[in-house]
């Protein structure tokens, strides 16, 4: 939860001034797919296997949140260190209302972990059953083809793998 990447200390570092606006967001509540300030009770919580190695999760935010990551990176020279950061999240995800809709889920046992996120002493730390770090290279996977699917060519810090 509380999901304001791509703002790990290696993209701090970067010249992107964005990112930099969007890490100063880190305290508000917001759905970690569009990026919409939201209570937790309102929304969903997945998995990072369930969001991050979702072809679809990347399709979106490539196409809106973070559109402007191939401006500045046409070549998808920096989207492996997302992609690592991503499938390396520890607690759950926070999607709302309209988000869902991109994920192949049950949503009542989605909303059951909202509940539960919502009630826990520390909501942003609440990790759903099933939920924590994944392996790297499937959400490569999932991002790379989505990268193609918008831009028309294999990011190139992801290695080809089909
Ligand atoms: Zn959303």
């Amino acid at each position: 939860m509380h999901r304001i990447f791509p703002f790990s200390p290696a993209y701090r570092s970067t010249p992107f001034q964005e990112l930099h606006t969007f890490s100063q967001r880190a305290e508000l509540t917001v759905c970690d797919v569009c990026g919409k300030n939201m209570s937790i009770e309102d929304g969903y919580v997945l998995s990072t296997r369930q969001a991050a190695t979702s072809e679809a999760y990347w399709e979106f935010v490539f196409a809106h949140r973070w559109s402007s990551i191939h401006d500045i990176d046409p070549f998808g020279g920096t989207v492996a260190m997302l992609t690592y950061q991503q499938a390396g999240q520890s607690t759950g995800w926070l999607v709302c209302e309209s988000c869902i809709q991109l994920f192949d889920v049950n949503r009542a046992v989605a909303k059951e972990y909202a509940r539960s996120a919502a009630s826990s002493p520390s909501p942003g730390g609440y990790c759903p059953p099933g939920g924590g770090p994944v392996n790297p290279q499937e959400v490569a996977l999932a991002c790379a083809k989505a990268w193609k699917k918008l831009y028309g060519s294999w990011p190139s810090s992801i290695q080809r793998i089909q």
